[in-house]
């Protein structure tokens, strides 16, 4: 079968897609034909980027979805579900970063961080995964990070989460698998988002570097090219993966990185 990018006539729900790697990934499913949920804590944002791609002529809505919340998670998704029929497509997005040494990290930090990108990963699937096993058809897509597979320093919380994502994934493809359910997780390196701009500073006071030794020394010192992963890098890889015909690529870890990891 010839592999089509095009997902006419499909539900994607994307989570924390009011900003960042998700808002590109909604924009880019939306132009394959999806109609997609902006699912985010930020209800305001995720309204204005589901406008933008209505206006672009797209099919677009925003949701209020706190992903640490079981019934927030609960009542999005139902909602989506009613608009645009059961979510053949879950990109599990949202996310957060605090860094600290370990000694020095907050157990309410570490508690909320694993929330966000562990409990929402598993709320979002048991969320949506009884519409696709119904229909037998279904592709749940984690965004882990080049720290699914690496570590570094400030950052226990995060490699925590994003280590645990693969285990998630990995059970999902077997239990799916049979019932038509694929999952993967995409390992992006460093991308400028909001989320790594807020953190150029933070780690040049607590390394006691400059802001430009952080970008050049700490976040591209081992890509191929000193270049950022960029936004539409990742969309492009969570299209190829949605549209995937087969399950020949499930439980897969697909790093996009600049060559930082070769996992
Ligand atoms: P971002 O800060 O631009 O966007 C994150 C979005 O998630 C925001 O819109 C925010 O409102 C939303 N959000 C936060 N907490 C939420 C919650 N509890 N419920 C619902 N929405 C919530 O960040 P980004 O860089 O686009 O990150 C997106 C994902 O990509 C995260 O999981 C992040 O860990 C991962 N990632 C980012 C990079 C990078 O370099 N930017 C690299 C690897 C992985």
């Amino acid at each position: 079968m010839t592999m089509q990018l095009s997902l006419k006539d499909k539900t994607a729900l994307i989570t924390g897609a009011a900003s960042g790697i998700g808002k590109e990934i909604a924009e880019t499913y939306a132009r394959a034909g999806a109609k997609v949920a902006i699912a985010d804590l930020n209800l305001e944002a995720a309204k204005a980027t589901a406008e933008a791609i209505n206006q672009a002529g797209g099919k677009a809505m925003g949701v209020a979805m706190n992903v640490a919340d079981e019934a927030q998670v609960n009542a999005g998704c139902a909602e989506v579900a009613k608009a645009f029929g059961p979510v053949d497509i879950l990109v599990s997005n949202a996310g957060i970063q605090i860094v600290n040494p370990i000694e020095s990290f907050a157990f309410a930090d570490w508690k909320k961080l694993l929330a966000i990108h562990l409990d929402g990963a598993f709320l979002t699937t048991k969320a949506v995964l009884p519409g696709m096993y119904a229909k037998k058809n279904g592709v749940v897509i984690y965004m882990g990070s080049v720290h699914s597979h690496e570590a570094s320093k400030l950052k226990s919380a995060y490699v925590t989460a994003k280590h645990g994502l693969l285990g998630l994934a990995r059970v999902l493809a077997k239990e799916g698998g049979p019932k038509g359910v694929r999952s993967h997780v995409i390992c992006p390196g460093f991308v400028r988002t909001p989320l790594v701009e807020k953190q150029i500073p933070e780690q040049a006071k607590e390394l006691g570097i400059s802001e430009d030794e952080v970008i050049k020394n700490v976040m591209l010192k081992d890509t191929v090219d000193g270049e950022f992963t960029t936004t539409a890098d990742i969309a492009n890889l969570a299209l190829f993966l949605a549209a995937f015909p087969s399950a020949a690529l499930t439980g897969q870890s697909i790093v996009a990185s600049h060559g930082w990891c070769m996992n």
